[in-house]
């Protein structure tokens, strides 16, 4: 299927698609071969300007005036579209970051029931009267839009994580920028296609590319946007907080974890063992709720290691195109390297890394690094601490059940957390005890648009998807009318 474009991607700005204004553009790349897969335009600040003022225009001629049925009906005739095109969106992610086809097409299945139960949730979410003491005052909230919102995306899920802030933000009313990462731009740039189709008013949706430091800084900053919604790393995230704080601008900050998988001597190991590979393996570890501490028992620690080391032998590394393919390469040259050095350093710390699986065929000329198990890691060692973003998880034993609670707890993060047990009582403890903001009892974390989800501590800020993400998209108003007047 031929889904990429041969003339660099332009801007999408108001109604206009057009060239960055100093006429640059930037490569992105397949990341199974090295070879650049397609050019993209990159945008000026004075670009990002035109951008931010088409959102607003739009949201003061057109959309703040829209009604939630309205807007319900383009974001269902979205969904469609987006059904329609999901195949070949999903051979974009394979090609640009590297997931395996079966696993781009599986990513993606879930979009269009988002953008749809965004659409039908929007018109349940209203305003109450309160009772207040004076019985001659009506008292009254409104929920409202906030305006113009930035929504700045990494490259690992990119368009997972667009369709769960986008579909939100227009539900509740507000217009948008949307800043993909300059790694993997192209399936945004393949929904942006839709917006028009579907019958959006130009300017609703924007599109602007190029880096964080310039593109991204000029959006977070610039005056007309009120939110920023921002999915990344957690540096990247402290450093937009301090530069909205000036405006005091509503800010969602989804970022890195830790997260640590405990598995109890009484735990139901194959299952365990099935969730951990599928962590490690998964968009070749490059997800933020994977578990990449495995918390374990000492009295299971043999049997439940044989087992892991049994699956991951058996892994397929290799083109992303195959559909027998578990494992592709990671994102970027940058991102191999990062993860190779994280296996130094972990070597010595005193850790034992070990890797499974092989690389297979050409594939090897892409950015591919082997699943990896850091054996006899301790929990302070910085392997253990820092956030890899890579098919690497320490292995941590642990004594009981308060040591395994103290553990998970050691880690300046607090995405999200497993645990494996078959002792109702101790997952409760556990569940109320751990730091984080999703916990999962006896299955993996999987994230779903019509639950909150959001981190503790250093992971964030906020909560995206459900019924949470259009409290974060609105603004509420109290107003009081003395009717004896
Ligand atoms: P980064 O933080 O480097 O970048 C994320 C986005 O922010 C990119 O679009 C980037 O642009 C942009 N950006 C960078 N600097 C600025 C700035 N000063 N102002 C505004 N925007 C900026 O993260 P990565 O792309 O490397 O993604 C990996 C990280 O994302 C991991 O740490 C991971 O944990 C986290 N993540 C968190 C998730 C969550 O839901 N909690 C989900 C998925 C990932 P560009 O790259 O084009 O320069």
């Amino acid at each position: 299927m031929n889904v990429i474009e041969s003339q660099p991607y332009k801007l999408l700005i108001g109604e206009c698609w057009r060239e960055g204004g100093e006429g640059r553009t930037f490569d992105t790349l397949n990341p199974a071969t090295a070879q650049v897969l397609a050019q993209v335009h990159e945008a000026t600040e004075e670009d990002v300007d035109a951008a931010v003022l088409a959102a607003h225009e739009a949201y003061q001629k057109h959309w703040s005036k829209t009604n939630p049925a309205q807007r319900g009906r383009l974001l269902r005739r979205l969904a469609e579209l987006f059904e329609r095109d999901r195949e070949k969106i999903a051979w974009i992610e394979t090609l640009n970051v590297g997931k395996p086809i079966t696993h781009s097409l599986e990513s993606l299945k879930a979009m269009p029931s988002s953008l749809a139960y965004f659409a039908g949730i929007i018109p349940a979410v209203r305003g109450e009267t309160i009772p207040v003491a004076s019985h001659d005052v009506l008292n009254y909230t409104l929920r409202e839009p906030l305006g113009v919102c930035a929504l700045i995306m990494p490259w690992n899920y990119p368009m997972t994580l667009t369709v769960n802030k986008l579909a939100p933000a227009l539900a509740a009313g507000n217009t948008v920028i949307l800043k993909p990462s300059e790694v993997t731009p192209l399936s945004t740039m393949a929904l942006a296609r839709l917006f028009e189709e579907a019958g959006f008013p130009p300017g609703v949706v924007n599109v602007v590319n190029g880096p964080g430091a310039t593109v991204g800084e000029r959006l977070v900053t610039h005056p007309l946007v009120s939110r920023v919604s921002f999915t990344g790393g957690t540096v990247t995230g402290a450093r937009i907080l301090a530069s909205t704080a000036s405006d005091v601008k509503r800010v969602t900050l989804e970022l890195g974890g830790k997260s640590p998988l405990i598995v109890f001597d009484d735990a139901a190991l194959d299952k365990a063992v099935a969730v951990a590979a599928g962590d490690l393996i998964k968009n070749s570890g490059q997800v933020c709720i994977a578990c990449t501490r495995l918390l374990v028992q000492e009295t299971v620690r043999d049997e439940f290691l044989g087992r892991l080391q049994t699956r991951l032998e058996a892994v397929r590394v290799g083109s992303p195109e195959d559909p027998a393919t578990d494992m592709g390469p990671l994102v970027s040259a940058t991102q191999k390297q990062r993860v190779e050095e994280y296996i130094r350093i972990a070597e010595n710390e005193g850790a034992r890394p070990v890797q499974y699986g092989a690389v297979e065929g050409a594939a090897a000329a892409g950015f591919f690094v082997r699943p990896t198990l850091l054996l006899d890691s301790a929990a302070d060692m910085r392997s253990a601490q820092e956030e890899i973003f890579g098919p690497v998880q320490s292995v941590i034993s642990f004594r009981d059940e308060s040591q395994a609670l103290h553990l998970a707890n050691q880690s300046r993060y607090g995405l999200a957390a497993v645990l494996f047990t078959r002792d109702g009582g101790r997952a409760l403890r556990m569940a109320r005890g751990i730091q984080s903001g999703s916990v999962a009892i006896n299955t993996g974390v999987r994230t779903s648009f019509d639950a909150p989800f959001g981190g503790y501590k250093q992971s964030g800020i906020g909560k995206e998807r459900g019924l949470e993400a259009i409290y974060e998209n609105t603004q509420l108003k109290n107003v009081k009318y003395d009717m004896s007047e």
